[in-house]
């Protein structure tokens, strides 16, 4: 029995390892804010035509949301506790468009949103990832692609089509350590978006400052293996079993 514990240790210590040199390999150092570009709706919408119940929705925020909140030692320790990207509901299939002009950059590379994505660098440093695509994407590395052009189709987060079929799109700095909140970046309608999805109702409270963090616009940046953000005093909704 000792045995097989110490047996099922060292898989997962080597895992672990196998991880952190896919991690350390593809460690770039953060940018600095003055070669990065600042938001100017300066992208479009990972989705053509007018959202709709069957065709595409905002499903959950960027930021503080309340499943980032919940999952902020999990999922997303990482990522300071907090949703780094936005979640458009669609059904798998749904063609995923390049928000802006750029050059692919990775297709399944090690930047997340399995079980497939694509990452795509952008004129400013900025690049864009497409997560839990539903296989994987038609473009190669290092083709050009232009605004709008559909690069692949959406999938489901849960691989079955039918629990919790979205696209999560983020927008980070070129190195990858720095995630924004892409709504400054995007140009579109948000605040009519907002009301036919869920998107913009789903944040975490911390009851000490209530204002913090409730609106699309005003979500911090990440900053990837930064210290907690959400790591509220008073929690509202609170964390499962009370627990802090
Ligand atoms: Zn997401």
């Amino acid at each position: 029995m000792l045995t097989r514990t110490c047996l099922l240790r060292k898989g997962a210590a080597g895992a672990l390892l196998a991880g952190l040199g896919v991690a350390l390999a593809h460690y770039a150092p953060p940018l600095p804010e003055s070669v990065i570009a600042k938001p100017a709706r300066q992208f479009g919408l990972p989705f053509a035509g007018a959202p709709g119940p069957d065709t595409w929705l905002l499903g959950q925020g960027y930021g503080n949301t309340t499943g980032a909140y919940r999952q902020r030692r999990s999922t997303y320790g990482n990522l300071q506790g907090l949703h780094a990207g936005l979640d458009f509901s669609a059904p798998c299939g749904t063609p995923v468009r390049a928000i802006g002009d750029g050059v692919v950059a990775e297709v399944d590379g090690p930047h997340g949103s399995p079980p497939h994505n694509v990452v795509i660098d952008h004129a400013g440093n900025l690049s864009s990832l497409y997560g839990h695509l539903l296989k994987r994407a038609s473009v190669r590395p290092g083709q050009r692609v232009t605004r709008g052009q559909v690069i692949a189709e959406s999938g489901d987060s849960q691989l079955t089509c039918i629990s919790a079929p979205h696209l999560h799109l983020e927008i980070r700095d070129r190195s990858h350590q720095r995630l924004f909140n892409p709504v400054p970046y995007i140009a579109a309608d948000w605040e009519s978006l907002a009301l036919a999805g869920s998107f913009g109702r789903g944040y975490e409270y911390d009851l000490s400052a209530p204002r913090k963090w409730q609106t699309p616009e005003t979500q911090p940046e990440v900053r990837r293996g930064g210290p907690l953000l959400n790591d509220f005093a008073r929690p509202w909704p609170p964390a499962p079993g009370g627990a802090r």
